[in-house]
């Protein structure tokens, strides 16, 4: 199998340390027929990226999909942060993005109780991974996500509740190449109760864009091939969840 999209990196906009461009020609190189620059929420007190800067990204990334057009397709994501129970950092206007993922990071700011929970529980303080679960399905209910980024990375998540509610919501959960969350047996769980995966590099810099090794491996290793959505033979389900999740994400959120 082949992976043809990375659709995790980062670049100068917040903590990576290349410019777009310089990932998307990383991509080329690599042979990528995709590639989304998808920066961290503005909710992120570390390196959170304001709306004011995601809009001039919005522009580099249309002057390069015009400039790079005949090799590659360059969209606009965002690492949304999970902030409370329902509740996370996208910006009012969603029109700039082709595309949202969730994820949680230790240094989000917290917008409920639960935010608060899982906030303290980042830094170590208590365990509470069927909550975690709850709390990301109540915010994928009300948000048009892809993916959810790392499950399981920095707070423990319950993958039977959370892969369930990815499966009958359509959002993959992501196998992260930088840092593989989940074990073996909730990759399993997941697969089982009917989960897609995407594989992304989550790189911060150019030379790892479309690193998918470490992926590839746990991919083979268990058998789940057939359930990646971003590999050359499932471009079809991938172009579906996208034209499906994008067309959600000029509705209003429920
Ligand atoms: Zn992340
Ligand atoms: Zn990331």
């Amino acid at each position: 199998m082949r992976i043809l999209s990375d659709l995790h990196t980062h670049t100068v906009f917040s903590h990576g340390k290349g410019t777009p461009e310089e990932n998307v020609i990383a991509a080329i190189k690599s042979g990528l027929s995709r590639i989304a620059i998808s920066e961290h929420g503005p909710g992120q007190l570390a390196y959170g990226v304001s709306f004011s800067r995601l809009l001039s990204l919005r522009h580099e990334i249309d002057r390069l999909n015009r400039v790079y057009q005949r090799d590659i397709t360059v969209l606009m994501g965002l690492e949304a942060n999970l902030t409370g129970s329902g509740f996370c950092d996208i910006p009012k206007d969603t029109s700039i993005f082709d595309m949202l993922a969730i994820g949680f990071h230790r240094t989000s700011m917290p917008r409920d109780i639960h935010g608060i929970s899982m906030f303290f529980q980042g830094i170590g303080i208590g365990k509470d991974p069927k909550g975690n679960a709850q709390r990301m399905i109540r915010t994928m209910e009300r948000f048009p996500f892809a993916f959810i980024t790392h499950p399981g990375r920095y707070i423990k998540m319950d993958m039977g509740l959370l892969s369930k509610a990815a499966a009958k919501l359509n959002v993959a959960l992501e196998i992260n190449t930088s840092s593989l969350s989940m074990t073996d047996d909730e990759v399993l769980l997941a697969a089982k109760n009917g989960a897609f995966f995407v594989v992304n590099s989550d790189a911060h810099t150019p030379d790892r864009v479309g690193d998918f090794e470490a992926g590839l491996v746990l991919i083979k290793r268990l058998g789940i091939s057939s359930l990646v959505i971003n590999d050359s033979i499932a471009k079809h389900k991938f172009g579906e969840l996208l034209s499906y999740r994008h067309s959600a994400l000029f509705g209003k959120p429920k």
